[in-house]
């Protein structure tokens, strides 16, 4: 009989698990890949390392859920915080996302018309109330009573006053404030894909905002990759008596007396209670009724999710880059996809540990609509990505060593996740945020967390899901 059994390693499940083991529990990890983190993750190919999925890293900040998962257990993950968070290339322009809200403001003002100033001031006063509010209300959202008395105890009646912005798409916001400028709305909309999955139309406010200011929190970047952000997490599990078995892919959930039966090829484990860090899509038809029922009006179906493509490029610089993460804007979109941009991100070129013969590692991605029903040509992609890369002079396709690319086939693979789609639940204006899918599944022991419940979306995201799903388990059972 185990404590608690969790399902999948991403950094949602190790988030959950970390904070279990830290009150004495014992968490039994399955994973079904060969090795922890799912999108959060690297591995080595030809003697290069390359990121899985997520290469920015944000959370470290006073109230963010990774400050907050570090602090509650003392895992130490050391990291270079970026002086530019990121460059934006549209029409020709290099725009320099800064950190500092004031400076933003006013690169803002220099490429974008209306009343900017005032746009990002409510929006980083947004993301703050966001943001602190994330760890302070880890009842949220309200299922039970004792959420809400949780809530009640915490509340500040003046939160109401950001909360409202739940029911306001951030498309209405720029209505309101008159920035009739298109570049900006191009903008706004990319910049939301990356970081809500979904178009200011969609996107309400409150977590629009959150999204727009990321790069208006610390950003990091870790030696190595985003492996050495998870393996100290699962080194802090095992320390505290938690174990993690690879290619142990779940195939069944059972309910029995006093707790769950969890079935992979070749064993069964019984646990009190389970932790589920796999997208809701792929834990439905493997679950209990009561599981099934509880999700069934929350799953998102392929068209409305994203996959993603991915390249992998290992190559020689030939001059030196003034930010790790870009998002290049483009014209027409990439052929072979729907998509408007492009994502680049470069290893830190101080860190010597991404590969064997010096070469800066490069993660290309970009957004796969409606994975199950889209056929993609790797080739023809790669093709289009390199002539961008060219053109934005980031790469030479002469100084390229290796380079390998990924689409949702891979990431069915990969991760398991159903069609492919990755990047979590797209917010949807319909959804208000306490809609989203909850951590208590059954309310028998079950619980949900990773990036397609609340509020998962990103490594933040995932990382608070994590903490919720472990502090609801807590606050139900002990
Ligand atoms: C291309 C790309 C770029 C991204 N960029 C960023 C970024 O820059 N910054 C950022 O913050 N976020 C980014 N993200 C998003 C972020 O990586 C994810 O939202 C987050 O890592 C998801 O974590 P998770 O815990 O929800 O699930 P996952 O990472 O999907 O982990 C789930 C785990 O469960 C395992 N699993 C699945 N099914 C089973 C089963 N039946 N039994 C056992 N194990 C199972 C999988 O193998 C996997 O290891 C990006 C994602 C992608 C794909």
């Amino acid at each position: 009989m185990q404590d608690v059994i969790v399902i999948g390693s991403g950094i949602g499940s190790l988030t959950a698990a970390a904070m279990l083991a830290k009150r004495g529990l014992k968490p039994l990890i399955l994973e079904q890949n060969w090795q922890p983190g799912g999108c959060t993750s690297s591995y080595w190919r030809k003697g290069h390392v390359f990121e899985t999925g997520a290469t920015t890293l944000v959370g470290l900040d006073d109230h963010m859920p990774l400050k907050f998962l570090l602090d509650e257990t003392g895992i130490k993950i050391p990291t270079r915080k970026l002086d530019l968070p990121m460059q934006v290339h549209m029409n020709g322009k290099v725009i320099n996302r800064y950190q500092d809200i004031e400076r933003w403001k006013v690169e803002a003002s220099k490429h974008f018309s209306g009343d900017q100033e005032k746009f990002w001031r409510v929006a980083y006063g947004l993301s703050q109330f966001v943001w602190k509010a994330s760890t302070r209300y880890q009842s949220f959202p309200p299922a039970k009573t004792v959420d809400w008395i949780d809530l009640a105890r915490k509340a500040n009646p003046m939160d109401v006053l950001d909360a409202r912005f739940a029911f306001k798409s951030t498309q209405s916001i720029i209505d309101k404030s008159d920035i009739d400028d298109p570049n900006f709305k191009r903008f706004v909309d990319e910049q939301l894909l990356i970081t809500a999955q979904n178009r200011a139309e969609e996107v309400n406010h409150l977590f629009g905002a959150a999204a727009l200011c990321y790069t208006n929190y610390g950003n990091h970047y870790i030696d190595g990759g985003l492996i050495n952000l998870v393996n100290p997490i699962i080194e802090y599990i095992q320390k505290n008596g938690g174990q993690i078995i690879y290619r142990a892919g779940v195939k069944q959930v059972k309910k029995v007396n006093h707790g769950y039966l969890v079935e992979t090829k070749s064993n069964t484990y019984k646990s009190k209670y389970l932790i589920s860090g796999i997208p809701v899509n792929n834990l439905q038809p493997i679950s209990t009724d009561i599981i099934r029922k509880s999700v069934h009006k929350k799953i998102l179906t392929s068209r409305q999710l994203y996959s993603a493509f991915q390249m992998g490029i290992a190559f020689k610089p030939n001059r030196s880059f003034e930010s790790l993460h870009h998002q290049i804007h483009l014209e027409q979109p990439l052929t072979g996809t729907n998509s408007r941009s492009i994502f680049l991100s470069l290893s830190h070129p101080e860190d010597e540990s991404r590969s064997d013969d010096g070469s800066l590692i490069a993660s290309i991605s970009t957004h796969i609509a409606d994975p199950q029903n889209t056929q993609i040509i790797s080739e023809e992609i790669e093709e289009a990505i390199l002539n961008v890369l060219e053109a934005h002079q980031f790469i030479n396709k002469s100084d390229i060593s290796f380079q390998h690319s990924s689409g949702p086939k891979s990431w069915m693979k990969w991760t398991g996740r159903a069609f492919g789609f990755v990047g979590g639940y797209p917010q949807y204006l319909k959804t208000k945020p306490w809609q989203m899918v909850e951590a208590r599944l059954d309310h028998a022991g079950a619980y949900q967390c990773g990036d397609t419940a609340y509020p998962g979306q990103g490594i933040p995201g995932a990382t608070l899901s994590g903490l919720i799903a472990a502090k609801k388990l807590a606050s139900d059972w002990f």
